[in-house]
C-alpha cells in the first residue's frame, strides 16, 4: 500500500497556511511551508511547519517549484496562493496540486462565474452593463482578487462617475462590474466535497470582518455625512456564523448543484474545499455574489472544529485537515490521481 511517509504537504506561509499544515500534521503528513522573507515567524512559533523555505516573493514560486517536486510535495491552493502566483500561471504548475486548477479560470472571471452560477439554478445579485443603467443602489467591484479593498457603491450614473474619478486610469481599475446591492446579511458557506466518497459536506459558515463596512455603524449617521465617511470592504479577519436550521436543507442543494454545474466546465468538476459567498435577504433568499473554488480564510476560525463538523467526526476537523484526510484516502487507497488537477 502506498504511504503517505512518501509525500509532503506544502503551502504559501498566509491566508489559511497555518490550518491546512497543522491539518496536515494531525493526518501523519510531513509539511512545508514557502515563506516570504521575514513573515515566517508565525510558521515558526506555532510549530505546524516540518521545514521553511524562503522566497523573497511569493513571485518566485517557479524558482523553487523543483525543489518541492523533488520532495513529492502536494501543493495545497489558498486565496494568497491565487492571489500571488497568479490565477493566469496556476496552469503552469507541474508540482502536484490539490483541486482542479481548471475551474481557477471560472471562478476568477466574473461573467463565466455568473454564468457557472445560473446554470447550477443559483440566485445571483442583478448586473447592470453600464454605469447609464444604474436605477438602484449598487455596489461596484473591480476585477481580481483585492480583497474587497476599493469596492465603492453608487445609486446613479452620477454618483458612480463622481467616484470613479478616484481610481480612473490606476492599474488594476480598468475593468468593474456593477452589480445590485443586496441589502441582508453577509454569509459566506463553506464546503467540501470529496471526489473519493462523492459525498458534499458543510463544514461551517463566517461572515467577514470588514473595515470599514463594520464600523460605519458606531457613528451616527449625521456625523458619517458630515466626515464624508465612504464606505469600504477591507478584509481584516472572519467571524464565526451558526445558521437558522432549517435554511441547511436549501445549502446543501445549493452546494450539490454547484458541484454538478462545474463537471460540465472542467474535466474532474470541482472538489475539495469551496465557498458560496452571499447576502440573504428578510425574505430569506441567498443571494450569491462569490464562488471561491479553494478553501477560504472564513474557515480559521474552525481550526479546532465547527459546530457542524463535530456533529459529524467527534474529533477536531477543520477543513484543512479535511483536506489533508482527502488526500490520505486517496494514496491509501491508490487513488491520488482522482484528486490531483
Ligand atoms: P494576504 O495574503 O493576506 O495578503 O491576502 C491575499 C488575498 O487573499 C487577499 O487579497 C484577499 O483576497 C484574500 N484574503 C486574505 N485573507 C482573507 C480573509 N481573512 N478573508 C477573505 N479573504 C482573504
Ligand atoms: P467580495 O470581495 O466580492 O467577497 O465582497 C466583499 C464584501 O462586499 C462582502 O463581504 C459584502 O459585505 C459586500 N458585498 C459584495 N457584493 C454585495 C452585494 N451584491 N450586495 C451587498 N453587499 C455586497
Amino acid at each position: 500500500m502506498a504511504n503517505i511517509k512518501d509525500y509532503k504537504i506544502a503551502t504559501l506561509g498566509s491566508h489559511t497556511a497555518l490550518q491546512i499544515l497543522k491539518g496536515a500534521k494531525d493526518e501523519g503528513f510531513e509539511t512545508i511551508c514557502i515563506c516570504q522573507k521575514g513573515k515566517e515567524r508565525p510558521y515558526e512559533s506555532y510549530g505546524v511547519a516540518d521545514e521553511i523555505i524562503l522566497v523573497d516573493d511569493f513571485k518566485d514560486f517557479f524558482k523553487i517549484e523543483q525543489e518541492l517536486m523533488d520532495k513529492n510535495a502536494i501543493l495545497i491552493p489558498h486565496g494568497s496562493f491565487v492571489a500571488y502566483v497568479g490565477a493566469e500561471n496556476m496552469m503552469d504548475i507541474k508540482a502536484m496540486y490539490y483541486g482542479d486548477k481548471g475551474i481557477l479560470e471560472w471562478e476568477s472571471d466574473r461573467s463565466k462565474e455568473r454564468e457557472w452560477l445560473l446554470d447550477a439554478g443559483i440566485k445571483v445579485p442583478r448586473v447592470f452593463d453600464k454605469p447609464e443603467d444604474i436605477d438602484r443602489p449598487v455596489i461596484v467591484k473591480f476585477h481580481g482578487a483585492h480583497g474587497g479593498k476599493g469596492y465603492f457603491l453608487a445609486n446613479t450614473p452620477e454618483e458612480f462617475y463622481e467616484h470613479y474619478e478616484e481610481y480612473k486610469g490606476k492599474k488594476g481599475h480598468e475593468e468593474y462590474v456593477l452589480q445590485e446591492y443586496i441589502v441582508g446579511v453577509p454569509v459566506y458557506t463553506h464546503y467540501f466535497y470529496s471526489p473519493l466518497t462523492g459525498e458534499l459536506e458543510i463544514m461551517g459558515f463566517d461572515k467577514r470582518y470588514e473595515s470599514n463596512a463594520d464600523s460605519i455603524g458606531r457613528i451616527a449617521a449625521k456625523d458619517q455625512v458630515d466626515a464624508g465617511i465612504k464606505t469600504t470592504y477591507t478584509i481584516t479577519g472572519n467571524v464565526p456564523i451558526v445558521l437558522r436550521e432549517s435554511l441547511l436543507p436549501q445549502l446543501f442543494e445549493m452546494g450539490e448543484n454547484v458541484v454538478k454545474a462545474s463537471k460540465k466546465l472542467v474535466d474532474k468538476g470541482l472538489f475539495g474545499p469551496f465557498c458560496l459567498e452571499g447576502i440573504i435577504d428578510p425574505e430569506l433568499n441567498y443571494f450569491i455574489f462569490e464562488v471561491s473554488a479553494r478553501i477560504v480564510a472564513g474557515t480559521n476560525p474552525y481550526i479546532n472544529g465547527s459546530p457542524y463538523t463535530w456533529l459529524r467526526y467527534n474529533e477536531p476537523m477543520s477543513t484543512g485537515r479535511r483536506l489533508a484526510r482527502d488526500i490520505k484516502e486517496a494514496i491509501e487507497s491508490d487513488r491520488l490521481d482522482e484528486v490531483l488537477g
